[in-house]
C-alpha cells in the first residue's frame, strides 16, 4: 500500500463569486460573537489577501486595516521569515508533543527567547493553544501554587468589569464583560470582578492620578470584603483592549502593585494585546510600571500567523511548581507546538531586527498621539488617548457638555459602518471608535489613516445631523 499519496495542491484557491462564498458561509460557517440570523441576510464581508498593513475583500477593495486583524498582526501581513519558518517547520517535524519528557528544537527556542525579552524574573514559559487557554492556565496555576505553599483556601481571582480575558470557561469568567456573563451560568464560582479605572464613567474632572489611586483602591476594598486570606490573585491588561482601548492613569498599576505586594497576592498581566512591541515596550506591564508574577501572552507572540498562547512565569510561581509542586496536572496537545514555536521564533527576531518596539516608542507612538488628540477640534469627538500603536475616541453629542449619544442611536456601529465602505477597519466598542494598527505603520501610513478616520467622521457627523440625533 502507497501511504503518502502526493495531491497536487490547487494553484489558487477554488474561484467562486462573492455572492456563492457568502451563501456557503451563511449555511455552514458559525462565527465567533456574530448574531447568525443577522449575519447571513447580509452576508459577510470575504477577505482574501494581505500585504503589509492593507487587506483586500473578494470584490477587489483594498483595506487600511488598522485593527491589525485582532490585535495580532503587529509585524504586518506577507513577513517572508514566518512564512519560510512555518514551512521549512512543517517539512521537517510538523508535530511532536512534551507530554511524554520530549521536546521539539522550536519549543525551546521559543521559550529561551520568550524568557529573554520579559522582564528579569521570567525563566520559564507555558504553552498553550490561545489566549484564552493561556488565561485558563493561570487560574490552575494560581490555585495550584497557594496548594503548593500550604494556603488551599486562597482561590479566588479578582478581575475588572469589562475586562477581557478570553471566551473558555475561565477565561470569559475572569473578563469582566456583562453580556458573556449572561449565556452559560459564568462566572464560574471564585471570581470576583471590580471596577474598570475608565475615568470618563468613574472619575469625570477628577484630577487624574488622583482617579488612578482611587481605581486601584477598590482593589483593596475587594481584597477585605472577600477575606485578605482567600485571595489568591489580580487579573487585569495593562491596557484594556476588547473594552474600548481603556488607558488608565499612570498612577493605577504602581497602587495596584502595591496593594498586592500588602496582601500577598499575586498579579497577573493579561498581555495578550499589550505584549510584544504594541505598547512601546516589549511588555505593557512595563510600560505601565508593574512587576507581575504571571504574564499571559498569545496574538503579537506569532503576530497571529498561527495560533499560539502562553504563561510566561515569574520566579515565585516557577520556584514552588517546580521545586515543590511534583507534577502539574495540566496541558494541551499543541503545548510548545513546534509549528507555530517557529512561527514565534521568527516572528520575535524579526520585532528585534527591525527595531519594532523602538519604533512604536520613539517615532510612531508619539507621532501617533500627536495626530489623534488633534482629532479633537472635530465636533464629535469627546476625548481622544493613545498608549503606544492603541489608540481611542469617544465620539459625543454635545462636546461641551460631554453628553454622550442616547442608547438608541449606536454611533459606533454607523461611523465602523462608514469605515469599512471607505476602505478602513476600526472597530467600534460602543461609542469608542478604536485602533491598533500594525506596528511596522509609517508615519506615511499614519497620515493615510488619519485622512480616512477624518472622511468617516465627517460622514457620520452628516448622518447625525440628517438624522436629528445632535
Ligand atoms: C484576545 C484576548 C484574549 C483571548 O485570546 P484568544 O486567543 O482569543 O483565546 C485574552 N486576553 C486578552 C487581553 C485578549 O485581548
Amino acid at each position: 500500500m502507497q501511504n503518502n499519496i502526493v495531491i497536487q495542491a490547487p494553484a489558487v484557491a477554488q474561484k467562486r463569486t462573492t455572492r456563492e462564498w457568502q451563501q456557503a458561509d451563511s449555511a455552514h460557517f458559525l462565527h465567533p460573537f456574530t448574531d447568525h440570523h443577522g449575519l447571513s441576510s447580509k452576508g459577510s464581508r470575504i477577505i482574501t489577501k494581505a500585504e503589509n498593513i492593507y487587506l483586500w475583500d473578494s470584490e477587489g477593495h483594498k483595506l487600511l486595516d488598522a485593527m491589525s486583524g485582532l490585535w495580532c498582526v503587529n509585524v504586518g501581513y506577507g513577513q517572508q521569515a514566518l512564512i519560510d519558518a512555518a514551512t521549512r517547520q512543517l517539512k521537517e517535524l510538523p508535530f511532536y508533543n512534551a507530554f511524554f519528557q520530549t521536546a521539539t528544537p522550536p519549543s525551546i527556542e521559543a521559550a529561551e527567547l520568550i524568557s529573554s525579552v520579559t522582564p528579569p524574573g521570567f525563566e520559564h514559559v507555558f504553552f498553550t493553544g490561545s489566549g484564552s487557554e493561556g488565561n485558563d492556565t493561570v487560574v490552575r496555576m494560581v490555585r495550584r501554587y497557594w496548594d503548593i505553599l500550604g494556603q488551599p483556601e486562597r482561590q479566588v481571582i479578582i478581575g475588572r468589569v469589562n475586562g477581557y480575558h478570553g471566551s473558555t470557561m475561565a477565561g470569559a469568567s475572569l473578563g469582566g464583560m456583562s453580556g458573556m456573563h449572561a449565556q452559560g451560568g459564568l462566572p464560574i464560582p471564585n471570581i470576583v470582578h471590580i471596577d474598570q479605572p475608565y475615568q470618563f464613567e468613574h472619575g469625570r474632572g477628577m484630577d487624574r492620578d488622583a482617579f488612578g489611586l482611587k481605581a486601584a483602591s477598590w482593589l483593596e476594598d475587594k481584597i477585605l470584603a472577600v477575606g485578605p486570606e482567600k485571595v489568591a490573585a489580580f487579573i487585569g491588561e495593562p491596557v484594556q483592549g476588547a473594552g474600548g482601548v481603556i488607558i488608565p492613569p499612570k498612577s493605577y498599576w504602581p497602587e495596584i502593585q502595591r496593594i498586592c505586594d500588602k496582601y500577598g497576592i499575586l498579579l497577573v498581566s493579561d498581555e495578550v494585546i499589550c505584549g510584544f512591541g504594541r505598547t512601546g515596550n516589549w511588555f505593557g506591564c512595563e510600560t505601565m510600571g508593574s512587576k507581575p508574577d504571571l504574564m499571559t501572552f498569545a496574538k503579537g507572540v506569532t503576530s497571529g500567523y498561527i495560533p499560539l498562547g502562553g504563561v510566561a512565569v515569574g520566579g515565585r510561581v516557577a520556584k514552588a511548581l517546580i521545586e515543590q509542586g511534583g507534577e502539574f496536572q495540566h496541558g494541551f496537545t499543541y503545548s510548545g507546538h513546534p509549528v507555530a514555536c517557529a512561527v514565534a521564533v521568527a516572528n520575535i527576531k524579526l520585532i528585534q531586527q527591525l527595531k519594532l518596539v523602538e519604533h512604536v516608542r520613539d517615532d510612531v507612538g508619539p507621532y501617533l498621539a500627536q495626530q489623534f488628540a488633534s482629532l479633537r477640534d472635530h465636533p464629535l469627538v469627546g476625548e481622544t488617548e493613545t498608549c503606544g500603536l492603541m489608540g481611542a475616541m469617544l465620539l459625543v453629542k454635545d462636546k461641551s457638555t460631554g453628553t454622550t449619544f442616547p442608547g438608541e442611536v449606536d454611533i459606533g456601529m454607523v461611523c465602523r459602518g462608514h469605515c469599512f465602505a471607505n476602505g478602513l477597519i476600526m472597530r467600534a466598542v460602543g461609542d469608542r471608535m478604536i485602533i491598533a494598527p500594525p506596528l511596522v505603520m509609517t508615519r506615511a501610513q499614519i497620515d493615510e489613516m488619519m485622512a480616512l478616520i477624518r472622511r468617516c467622521l465627517d460622514l457620520t457627523l452628516a448622518d447625525a445631523t440628517k438624522n436629528g440625533w445632535i
